[in-house]
């Protein structure tokens, strides 16, 4: 499959796995992201959020209840929301989400949205988990005829390093985790020196796993203490 197709094909299946019920998608685009994850019957709620209007509009009609739709209704309703709107502003409708997804978008931002975007994302809107695609500039010089970045809207393209520098302040700035992995490998032998095609990170609240330990553990002893005053 093509890497447009892996990269969805990643969030799909992390999907599958975590089953998240509230899902934004940053830079839609032409919504075919959204248009399979409208497919997942556990999905609620799923938004998609892009600067330009007019390319959103152009492609939303997938995404309309389809014949079968009616036929077997689900339980409970899938809303699906579209915004016009930058990723660089704060906006109170995108708070409280299991999963955000960027998939090729970063790098379409100058370095003050960039910031503007960390801070939106993981200061405000604060996700569960958040997956960040953006291109490997050191598997480049296997893409041929490719002079310059990828596409020329691009402000940057980053190395494994730089993602990596980038994601782990973010993490320290907000209080995340950060695992490291992408899409379209590497020909045999050259993976280690050049790594996927498009890097992946997939970010989580530390803060979570701390609370449910803590909230388990509190559990464990309210349950030691009750057994011993049940046995007196
Ligand atoms: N996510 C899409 C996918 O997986 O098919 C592709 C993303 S496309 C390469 C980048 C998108 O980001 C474009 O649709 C562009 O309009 C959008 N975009 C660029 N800057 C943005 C911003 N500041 N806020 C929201 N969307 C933005």
């Amino acid at each position: 499959p093509s890497l447009h197709k892996q990269r969805h094909e990643f969030v799909i299946n992390f999907v599958k796995e975590n089953k998240p019920q509230k899902v934004v998608d940053l830079g839609c685009c032409e919504c075919q992201l959204l248009k399979k994850l409208k497919f997942h019957r556990q999905m609620r709620l799923l938004v998609g959020v892009d600067i330009n209007g007019a390319q959103v509009k152009k492609h939303m009609h997938g995404l309309a209840p389809l014949p079968s739709d009616y036929l077997q209704p689900r339980e409970d309703e899938l809303r699906v929301e579209l915004y016009q709107g930058s990723v660089t502003q704060k906006d109170a409708r995108l708070r409280g989400f299991d999963l955000v997804t960027s998939i090729e978008l970063i790098e379409h931002l100058r370095l003050s949205g960039l910031s503007c975007f960390s801070e939106v994302v993981f200061g405000y809107m604060t996700p569960l988990t958040v997956i960040i695609s953006t291109p490997n500039s050191e598997f480049n010089s296997l893409l041929p005829g490719l002079k310059g970045f990828r596409h020329r809207d691009h402000k940057f393209e980053w190395t494994r390093a730089e993602f990596k520098s980038w994601a782990l302040k973010v993490c320290q700035d907000y209080g995340y985790t950060v695992e490291f992995t992408g899409v379209g490998a590497a020909p045999p032998g050259q993976q280690e020196n050049i790594g996927f095609c498009s890097q992946i990170g997939v970010f989580h609240p530390s803060q979570v796993d701390f609370n449910r330990k803590f909230l388990s553990l509190t559990c464990l002893w309210f349950n030691y203490f009750f057994l011993l005053f049940y046995q007196l």
